[in-house]
């Protein structure tokens, strides 16, 4: 068995020892006699699984009792209109448009109401997140929607924004559990589970009390009500329930590491090692504002497309997996979620260091 370093964007790597502990467990959970692939999703042996998993994310991020956790279906992708049919009472919303992700989940609140776009970046590439201190945010909103760390481009907000007291929204997708957060700034968060936690299939909501109503946007579909999901724990219907059993264990994991705080440390450090380096490179340059840069995505480009292809191919078979940037913005891009060693990324250094001797 041969394991590469996996700078995929997502679905991405994930720890060696919960895919570990998984294995063992494929065939024969802690005395089941069988699978949890295979277990009923009402069993009492599944019911630990599932509260277990929430206690943690809880005790990880410090969730406060009033916000409740939602493990659903349908990616990050279906949040993008479930926020509006749920959220949307005014039917007026305001977006902060500074990517692919936003611009996306923008659009899709077109179909439900008003949607509003109060900033955006798409002037430069989404190259940076604009300021968001004293936006014109019309007074009755439903509420404030950003993308909170940008995977394609690279970006995150270093500050939330001022939403002049609306409910902050926010796809933490690429970010989720990377540093501690204070949840109560926020009425939404929410996040495919397959870049930073567990495998696709899973996303979570965690969402503040008072927003989950009955009053959804007529034809609103029972499987897209937060309420019912809410109502029911999480098991109105067959949950991904293999999927959150991973999740669980990486959760475990994250408590065992030392928690969020620890991770955030352990980010800025392996981000430090790739952003120093190509601060310095002849060959190399980042394409996101410093001040702005995501500790979880690391967009990269030489420059010439050529130079680029090759890089990718060389790394590729050194390895260096995934590093081809995203199709809409070529380059390169390293993706050094949680689940990634520091040694991955040094590692990842010394061979563009040497690529770049090289192609001098
Ligand atoms: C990947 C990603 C999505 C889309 O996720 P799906 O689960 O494929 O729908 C949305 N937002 C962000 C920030 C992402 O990184």
């Amino acid at each position: 068995m041969s394991r590469v370093y996996n700078f995929s964007a997502g679905p991405a790597v994930l720890p060696e020892e919960v895919l570990r502990e998984a294995a063992d467990e494929m065939l024969d959970y802690r005395g089941s006699g069988m699978s949890v692939m295979e277990m009923s999703h009402r069993s009492k042996t599944y019911d630990r699984i599932i509260k277990e998993a929430e206690q943690d994310l809880r005790d990880l991020m410090n969730i406060p009792d009033n916000y409740k956790v939602l493990f659903l279906q349908g990616g990050a992708s279906q949040q993008f209109a479930m926020i509006p049919m749920n959220l949307m009472k005014n039917r007026k919303a305001g977006y902060i448009v500074t990517g692919q992700w936003a611009k996306k989940a923008y659009q899709e609140a077109q179909i439900y109401g008003e949607a509003i776009k109060l900033a955006s970046s798409e002037d430069k590439t989404f190259s940076y997140i604009p300021d968001c201190s004293d936006l014109d945010i019309p007074e009755d909103v439903d509420y404030v929607y950003i993308c909170e760390n940008n995977t394609i481009y690279g970006t995150k907000y270093k500050e939330l924004p001022n939403t002049k007291g609306h409910t902050l929204v926010a796809d933490v997708s690429s970010c989720f559990l990377s540093e501690p957060v204070d949840v109560s700034r926020y009425g939404v968060i929410y996040g495919g589970v397959q870049k930073n936690i567990g495998p696709a299939g899973v996303v979570i909501v965690i969402i503040r009390e008072d927003l989950i109503t009955e009053d959804t946007l007529p034809g609103t579909p029972t499987m897209l009500k937060y309420k019912i999901h809410a109502d029911n724990d999480s098991l109105y219907n067959t949950p991904p329930a293999y999927g959150i059993y991973i999740c669980g264990k990486v959760f475990q994991w994250l408590k065992k590491m030392g928690g969020l705080s620890v991770m955030k440390e352990r980010n800025e450090e392996k981000a430090k090692i790739l952003y120093d380096f190509l601060d310095q490179s002849k060959l190399f340059h980042g394409t996101v504002v410093p001040k702005d840069r995501s500790l979880m995505n690391v967009p990269f480009v030489t420059g010439n497309e050529e130079l680029d292809a090759k890089f990718v191919k060389e790394a590729t078979a050194a390895g260096f997996v995934n590093l081809k940037g995203h199709r809409t913005v070529g380059g390169m891009r390293a993706s050094i979620y949680n689940a990634m060693p520091k040694e991955g990324v040094e590692k990842l250094v010394a061979f563009m260091k040497k690529f770049e001797e090289e192609n001098a």
